[in-house]
């Protein structure tokens, strides 16, 4: 143990790492690893507590080592869980690395994550680090970090909560004549004001026939009346990502909005329904397109069904047309079906739902039904 850890308080939370690092050595020795470097930040943080942004993690058979730098000295120091070693390198997280991996006794054989490291540090492990063999491994924590405990649920049901707050005290300010950049920056002020410590990703808002782009980002465009207006927007609270979506329309909503608004809300409610654990992702998005298919609208929903969430925005498992990957119990994933017509504009209708024991729960409980803003 580092001297500057003794004695610090264990934040609220760190119980569960124990278990966490428990299960990631089940996983290294299952595989004839000695030791996994940890190069993600979310999985760092999942396995330490540690949400600084430059470290690397040393986790073998009986030790777990952060090394972080000066920056982070304070931070580390009321974050680490006290499972953890801590160590502050004033240079190079490399070379200590390496004088870390010689104080492993007996390590060999060495695994590193393949979708989070730069290819030019992976050539200081073949390099430097040769002196150890390394593997590519991929998903060993992140297939941990699918089931949610207790308190991770309890912190994305907040920032679902905060999200909702933020939402509904920016809808009163939307009408036409307000630009698409004014109601993100009311948007993230009011996400802000109500907790939330980040934004999990650029805010989308998306007016008129950009609506029809998924993924959006604000522009100068003034909302005008009779816009369809997309709004996919999350809270970050200790850590833990909301992601809702909404879709209004400005002023007053025509016949063919409504038709295209009703598909749209009864697919979301089907799949978030009929979403359970235990399910492949692809049959989950089944769930989902094969109702908007059955409306001649197939080609119209261009994208999955949803993701899963946590302390990335993005994680496992994946609710596609392609993925095999079983639904774990305890995740939390998006349900967010949507249809969009180039010229026209789009909907789409975005849940977070805890896939529970005896079911699936919607976090989500901003109201459903069609809003037509400042309408006169
Ligand atoms: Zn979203
Ligand atoms: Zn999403």
């Amino acid at each position: 143990m580092n001297p500057s850890q003794r004695g610090a308080a264990v934040p609220k939370g760190a119980e569960p790492l124990p278990s966490r690092l428990a299960s990631v050595r089940a996983e290294l020795a299952a595989g004839g690893i000695d030791a996994l470097l940890v190069t993600s930040a979310a999985n760092t943080r999942y396995l330490t507590g540690f949400s600084g942004s430059n470290s690397l993690l040393v986790v073998s058979h009986d030790r777990a080592v952060l090394l972080t730098d000066f920056r982070y000295r304070t931070q580390a120091s009321t974050e680490v869980a006290s499972v953890v070693e801590v160590e502050i390198e004033g240079t190079s997280l490399w070379t200590r690395l390496w004088s870390v991996l010689r104080g492993l006794s007996g390590a060999k054989q060495l695994a590193f994550e393949s979708t989070h490291l730069l290819h030019s540090d992976y050539q200081r492990l073949t390099d430097a680090g040769a002196r150890w063999s390394w593997r590519p491994t991929s998903g060993i924590v992140e297939a941990l970090r699918q089931r949610k405990d207790p308190t991770e649920l309890a912190h994305i049901r907040r920032s679902v909560a905060v999200a909702e707050s933020a939402l509904a005290q920016t809808l009163p300010e939307i009408r036409a004549g307000v630009t698409e950049l004014e109601v993100g920056a009311r948007l993230e002020a009011a996400l802000r004001e109500h907790g939330s410590k980040a934004h999990p990703f650029e805010t989308i808002i998306a007016s008129g026939e950009r609506a029809a782009l998924p993924h959006a980002r604000c522009s100068a465009r003034e909302l005008k009346s009779g816009d369809l207006l997309i709004v996919d927007f999350g809270a970050t609270t200790a850590g833990y990502c909301s992601d809702i979506t909404r879709t209004f329309v400005v002023g007053r909503a025509s016949d063919q909005q409504r038709d295209a608004y009703d598909i749209v809300r009864e697919a979301n409610a089907s799949a978030s329904a009929g979403v359970r654990a235990g399910m492949r992702g692809r049959d989950a998005d089944a769930i989902a397109r094969d109702y908007i298919e059955r409306q001649g609208l197939g080609p119209e929903f261009g994208h999955s069904l949803g993701h899963g969430i946590g302390l990335e925005v993005h994680e496992a498992p994946r609710l596609s047309k392609t993925s095999d990957a079983v639904l774990t119990a305890g995740a939390v994933v998006t349900i967010e079906p949507g249809i969009y017509r180039e010229g026209w504009g789009g909907v789409r209708i975005e849940d977070d739902v805890f896939l529970g024991p005896d079911g699936p729960e919607v976090l989500t409980t901003f109201p459903r039904g069609l809003m037509e803003l400042g309408a006169a």
